[in-house]
């Protein structure tokens, strides 16, 4: 499975718990729009996301909607640029840090994503000089759990 698809599968899973809820009937331009935002992975001005989804012909009301009940149903969330930030912006609440955060092993090259919320925040809020951040990307190298297991036949 792709990592867009990953995310989507986890956001629409939160979509339609929150959708059924409250008795609401599901929407395929929704979900469209929500499949959009897996897509992006950064965050993302609410006209930067309508010019992004504009190919799918969806009314301003259809796409303000959908956004309002994403922030409602806590599927995306404001995110705060702090210093330069222009316009609202928002980011999926399950994607963005988390897909940036690999660990690779040296060994056999597997990789798996991780999240840690303190280094995320860490990032996010981290004072650039002269930068504006926009995402990231944080590897970290190891030796995954099947090598670790392995025996070492260069080892005595
Ligand atoms: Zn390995």
């Amino acid at each position: 499975m792709m990592r867009d698809e990953k995310l989507y599968k986890t956001a629409k899973e939160q979509l339609d718990a929150y959708i059924r809820d409250r008795g609401m009937r599901e929407s395929s331009s929704r979900n469209i729009i929500l499949g959009r935002i897996c897509q992006l992975r950064q965050p993302f001005t609410a006209s930067q996301l309508e010019e992004y989804c504009a190919d799918a012909h969806l009314s301003r009301a259809t796409f303000y909607n959908a956004l309002n009940l994403f922030i409602s149903a806590q599927i995306v969330k404001p995110y705060d640029r702090g210093y330069g930030q222009t316009a609202a912006e928002y980011e999926l609440n399950t994607s963005v840090s988390r897909s940036h955060m690999q660990l690779v092993c040296r060994k056999c090259g597997r990789t798996a994503s991780f999240y840690d919320q303190v280094i995320s925040r860490m990032v996010a809020e981290h004072k650039y000089t002269n930068f504006n951040m926009q995402n990231y990307t944080l590897v970290v190298y190891g030796e995954c759990k099947v090598c670790r297991r392995m025996p070492d036949k260069k080892r005595k």
